[in-house]
This record gives structure tokens, sequence and C-alpha cells, in this order.
């Protein structure tokens, strides 16, 4: 049975910060705790970047330098090795969105096919990523989605951005680079499902090089799965599931509300923590089909991830089961996972400052108190720096509970 509460050791956590980093991580989730302030820095932020006002400097000192690995590859590479000490992996993430040309598109790509082939060359790169929407625009995935007829010109984009996608899994299959495709939303969902479907039957003959995400606040995510592993059996395919509970929820239902829909989301949190363990069960007990990439902040999640590893006698370095956690969040979860030897990596975002902006303020806003994760951040920061005082004994801190919006059951 797994007892040990291993996500309650802080100094794991933290043992890479000095007490001058803790404190600014400390005063920043202090701040994005306050909705009001997350909102007007928002507005402050966008506009300054319009205005061209000097404000990058402030930026990076604050927020960029929490959740983002740096503006290139190159100026990542110390934060990924210091991290990869502590036997903790890292997934570059170019996180530059809400381009519309083809030129941007292509450039996309390259950018894309590039991390892979640094990420071949540098051991603690453990993936790549792209979002289908980064590399086409986002009404021809709708379309496709949709199945409206498409004009000539748009059949001819449909093409590119399959070739491009095309592209990216044979460079991940040519450097032995597993590669994740990005959830979205579901108006733009299936096209992307099809595409990558046809990628992993391609690609994942002998093992999962290409990994599509299910999105399990989608109450028809463990249908979506079945069906595939028995396409995946039938046609001798493996299949690669990223597994997340999904970020654009209300979008999801203010959408199903105005065009008057039922929502594809499930209908309370509980029923998508329900979704989440069942999908992420079903990865685990067919292993030899699926390969696993469990992306989650929910401790009680990883727990049970554990537990199931360790009833089956899957190992816990087995390089078909993965977790992952955002970087400059939820450390106490990476780190002790990678400590105790699990495969454990963080999603690293980077890109130039101006350009990263829209990726921190969802950050921001996903951690405002409404959301409920800088509750989790704070208490942590602070625990942590109440133990480095001496004011927090290893008894106190293991009786502590599980630190999840999600109920244990
Ligand atoms: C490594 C990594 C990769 C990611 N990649 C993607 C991606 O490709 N696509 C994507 O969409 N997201 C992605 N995410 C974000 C993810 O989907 C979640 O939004 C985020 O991780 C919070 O969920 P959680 O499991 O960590 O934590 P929890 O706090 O346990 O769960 C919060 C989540 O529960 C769901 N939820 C909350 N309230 C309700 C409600 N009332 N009814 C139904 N459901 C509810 C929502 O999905 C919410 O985000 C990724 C996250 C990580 C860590």
């Amino acid at each position: 049975m797994i007892t040990e509460k291993i996500f309650n050791d802080t100094e794991t956590a933290f043992k890479l910060k000095s007490d001058e980093e803790l404190n600014r991580a400390l005063f920043l989730f202090g701040m994005i705790n306050r909705p009001a302030l997350v909102k007007i820095g928002t507005t402050l932020t966008k506009w300054s970047l319009k205005l061209h006002l000097p404000v990058e400097g402030l930026i990076k000192a604050t927020i960029f330098n929490q959740f983002s690995g740096g503006e290139t590859m190159e100026n990542c590479l110390p934060t990924i090795r210091k991290m990869y000490t502590k036997k903790l992996h890292s997934i570059l993430d170019y996180s530059v969105e809400g381009k519309e040309q083809e030129e941007e598109f292509d450039a996309a790509m390259k950018k894309k096919i590039s991390i892979i082939k640094f990420a071949a060359e540098n051991k603690e790169l453990a993936f790549a990523v792209f979002k289908p929407t980064g590399i086409g625009r986002f009404e021809i995935w709708e379309k496709v989605t949709s199945k409206v007829t498409l004009s000539k010109e748009e059949e001819e984009e449909w093409k590119r951005v399959q070739q491009r996608v095309e592209n990216i899994c044979e460079a991940a299959h040519q450097n032995d680079i597993s590669v994740l495709a990005d959830g979205e939303e579901t108006w733009m969902q299936d096209a992307a499902d099809e595409l990558m479907e046809r990628m992993m039957r391609k690609y994942n003959r002998e093992k999962a090089i290409v990994f599509n995400t299910l999105q399990c606040y989608r109450w028809d995510r463990q249908q979506y799965l079945e069906d595939l592993h028995q396409k995946a059996q039938k046609e001798g395919f493996k299949i690669g599931a990223k597994i997340v509970r999904g970020a654009y929820m209300e979008k999801e239902n203010e959408r199903a509300k105005k065009m008057g829909y039922d929502t594809p989301i499930c209908e309370s949190k509980e029923a998508t923590d329900v979704s989440f363990n069942g999908v992420m069960s079903y990865c685990l007990d067919n292993i030899d089909d699926i390969s696993t990439f469990i992306g989650t902040h929910n401790e009680v999640s990883n727990y049970l991830a554990m537990q199931i590893m360790e009833n089956k006698d899957i190992s816990k370095n087995d390089r078909r089961v993965w977790f992952s956690q955002l970087f400059g969040m939820s450390d106490h979860i990476s780190y002790n996972l990678a400590r105790k030897g699990y495969n454990a990596a963080k999603l690293m975002p980077f890109g130039p400052v101006r350009e990263v902006v829209p990726y921190l303020i969802r950050r921001a806003q996903e951690n405002t108190s409404v959301r409920g994760q800088t509750g989790r951040e704070l208490s942590l920061l602070i625990e942590e720096r109440r133990r480095r005082k001496g004011e927090i004994t290893k008894a106190t801190r293991e009786k502590r509970t599980t630190r999840s919006t999600e109920k244990v059951e």
C-alpha cells in the first residue's frame, strides 16, 4: 500500500530554491491570490505591451521567471540541468500563440522540429510537444471537425496543416523522441483526434512515439479511449495517451448554453475526477498497449496512479508511464515523484517575454484564489519557510492531509 504521503515533503520540493527565491515565489503567489489584482494586472500588462511601454523587465522578473524557463532553448538549459540533478526531466514548450499566417505556422513547425532535435541531444528532455492550432488556423480545424465542405483553397490549406503534423511526427520518430499533441476546444478536436490517430497508426508500431491528449472533463473520453484501444489491438499499433482534466471548461459550457446543445463537460468536479481516474486506470490496466502521460497537479490522482502501479507490479521507472506538472507549479509533486524514482517531467514554456504573455496570463488566472490552485501553492511555500525556520517538524508534516480540491474516497 502507498501509505507514505510523499507530497508532504516540502524540503525535497523546494531544495533548489534559495531563501530569497522562496520569498519571491511567496510574494508572487500572494499577489495572484487576489482576483482583483490579477484582473487589473492583466489589463495593464496587455495595454502596456500594446503601447510598447518598457514593462518587459518587470514581467520577466516576476511572473515570467516563475512560469517560464527562459526566452530561448539555450537560456532554459541551466534550469533544465539543475532540475535534472534531482532526476526531474523537462519538456520544452515554445509557447507562442495567436498566429494566423501560413509563414508563421511553417516557422512554428520548424521550431517544433528543432526542439525535437535538441531533445535528442539532451537527455534531460523527455518529450516534445505541439498545439494543433499553433500550426494551422483554428477555423480550419473547426471546419474539418464540423465536416462542412471545404473550398478549394481551404482543402489546400488543410493539406498543408496535415503535412506539418506529419513532419513533426516523422521527426519525432526519426529522433526517437515522443511527441505530445495538446488537447483544445471540442469544436476543433475531432479533426485533431482523427489526425493523431492516423499518426499513431503510422509511427507507433513498436512503441508510443505519438501521444494524443484526452481531456477527461469530457464525459465521452472513456468511450473514445476504449474504441481507440480496440482499433489499436486490431491494427497493431500502440496508443500514446496524455491524460489531463481539461483547461477550457468555462468556454465549453458557455458555448453549449449559447448554441443550445448538451455540454460535453462532466456535470461536476467530482464527475470529472471519476472520469480522469477511470481513464487513467484503464490506461495503466492496459500498459502493454497504452503508454500514459499523466498531466495533473491533483495529489489524489497522482497517489492513485502510484498505487495502481504498485498493485500491478509496474516498475516506477517503466518508460511507458510518465507524470508531469507545469513549470512553476506543484513542485511538491514533481520533485517528490522524481526522488522516489518515477518518471517525472516539468512542462517548461519558453519564448520571447512579449510572446509568452498570453500563456502567463492564463497561469495567473488559473492561480487566483477563485480557482483554488494558489491556496495549494501558497500553503506549501509558507510551510517550507516555517520548516526552514525550524517551526515545523517532520511529524507535523506527516499528519497533514492530502492537499487537493478532489475529495479522498
Ligand atoms: C503537464 C500538463 C499538460 C497539460 N496539457 C493540457 C492540454 O493539452 N489541454 C488542456 O485542455 N489542458 C491541459 N492541461 C491543463 C489541465 O487540463 C488542467 O486544467 C489543470 O492541470 C488542472 O487540473 P488538475 O488535474 O491539475 O487539478 P484539479 O484541481 O484536480 O482539477 C481542476 C480541473 O477540474 C475540472 N473541473 C473543475 N471544476 C469542475 C466542474 N465544476 N465540473 C467539471 N469539471 C471541473 C477542470 O478541468 C479543472 O481544470 C495540462 C496540465 C498539465 C499539468
